[in-house]
């Protein structure tokens, strides 16, 4: 198992940068986090800059402590429109019709009985 220490302390944990200068020769060279700091701090910086130029769709997640701010949409209230008795079972309805047929019927029925 491999620990890649700091090229100036000698300390673990390092973490290996690839640098070159001007388009050169890149080299490899190991920092702790005490070395890398201001490496990782002009990275950051420029990565601020070239959100903040970028503007529209920012990433808005590793930068400081930008607060997520989550934005609720009030949710439309639909006036649920209660379907009045058409969706129940309409009662049965007897027409006049009906009662004086029925009545016949049965007074028929009385008859012949
Ligand atoms: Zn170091």
């Amino acid at each position: 198992m491999q620990i890649t220490v700091c090229d100036e302390h000698e300390t673990a944990p390092a973490r290996t940068f690839t640098i070159s200068v001007d388009g050169g020769e890149p080299d490899e060279v190991d920092l702790c986090e005490q070395c890398a700091r201001p490496l990782l701090d002009l990275i950051a910086k420029r990565r601020a800059r070239e959100s903040d130029a970028a503007a529209e769709p920012a990433p808005a997640s590793s930068q400081r402590s930008a607060p997520a701010r989550a934005r609720k949409k009030a949710a439309a209230k639909k006036a649920t429109a209660t379907k009045s008795a058409a969706g129940r079972r309409a009662p049965r309805v007897t027409t006049m019709a009906e009662i004086e047929a029925k009545k016949q019927a049965a007074a028929e029925k009385d008859e012949q009985g």
